[in-house]
């Protein structure tokens, strides 16, 4: 079943990742309505830049982005719907690449970047960082031209039951570039193999781990989960989304802790409802509001509101970097 659907297979010994992903999204443009048409879409999106406090924001108004960010998320809704990430529920149309025999590189068909990728597993198991986060690292590193996004399943994936990423084109979120301001950088923690820093003025928690050793990120990532279930008291993974980069040897995570999928506004009813569903690129700086009115309406209070509502308090983190 893969086999029909796969457009080609990734080999370290031949092309890039990100060459064969692009050359896919040049053949699928050409042969899938859909992700044509989530191109025109995404050519006529708007963007305006909204100045907050220490921090600027982007918007983009891309109407291709209704169903995603308006999609229920909630168990019985995705129990009883067909997963789309599934290969045999793929569009006929669509075809990947696959990678490492265990992914497929797919184009998103309601794009956001003019080069959207979601990585997907080619099994139906659970979105989860602890169980993915040795391959969410590779694929950072093998396709240094992207960044690679994930999305927790209770903070916006819109598949939480099918383990995925997404790539979007280096740099196009704003955090990966406010990331390596040295004016906002500030350190919290720092070994000889891992440096843990936070962002100052930033209106949202945040933390930044930059390391060149991948073991020694992977354990201290393991510990940084740990603690943080200690802190709320929970089993389960902790409302996250997180950005990984690859750029001249050094892995970057840039994590978001959460404590709410969607603000209290998402819920509201009539024209006092504003359709924003915040996830790893909207938490990054680029966010996505698929109706005119509330790009229109958007500003700065509003945007600093949600960012703050959504985010794990201050306090709460500092206890779980405490117990690193
Ligand atoms: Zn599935």
């Amino acid at each position: 079943m893969i086999a029909r659907k796969t457009f080609a297979v990734y080999d370290s010994r031949g092309e890039s990742l990100g060459e064969l992903a692009l050359r896919l999204l040049d053949e699928q443009k050409k042969s899938w309505k859909q992700l044509a048409d989530g191109s025109v879409s995404l050519d006529a999106a708007q963007v305006r830049t909204v100045e907050c406090s220490g921090f600027n924001v982007k918007l983009q108004w891309n109407a291709g982005r209704i169903a995603s960010t308006a999609a229920e998320v909630d168990d019985k809704s995705i129990r009883g719907r067909k997963c789309f990430l599934c290969v045999e529920n793929l569009p006929i149309e669509q075809k990947g690449v696959l990678f490492d025999n265990t992914y497929l590189v797919l184009c998103n068909p309601a794009p956001i970047f003019s080069r959207h990728f979601t990585v997907s597993h080619v099994q139906h198991i659970p979105q989860s960082i602890e169980s993915s986060f040795g391959d969410f690292l590779e694929l950072a590193q093998k396709s240094p031209r992207f960044s690679v996004f994930y999305n927790g399943p209770k903070c916006g994936a819109s598949a939480p039951d099918h383990l995925h990423f997404q790539m979007s084109p280096r740099n196009a979120i704003p955090v990966e570039t406010d990331s390596v301001d040295a004016r906002r950088r500030k350190v919290l923690k720092k070994s000889p193999s891992v440096a843990l820093l936070g962002l100052k003025r930033y209106g949202r928690s945040v933390v930044v781990v930059e390391s060149i050793d991948k073991d020694a990120l992977s354990e201290f990532f393991g510990k940084f989960l740990s603690s943080w279930k200690c802190v709320l008291g929970v089993p389960e993974e902790p409302m996250l989304n997180m950005i990984c980069t690859f750029r001249e040897m050094v892995w970057r995570l840039i994590l978001f802790p959460r404590v709410k999928h969607r603000p209290d506004v998402y819920f509201k009813k009539g024209n006092e409802r504003v359709l924003i569903s915040p996830a790893a690129v909207d938490m990054g700086g680029l966010m996505i509001t698929p109706v005119e009115t509330d790009f229109r309406r958007m500003d700065a209070k509003m945007i600093e509101e949600i960012l703050d509502e959504v985010s794990l308090k201050q306090k709460a983190l500092d206890q779980i970097i405490k117990r690193l």
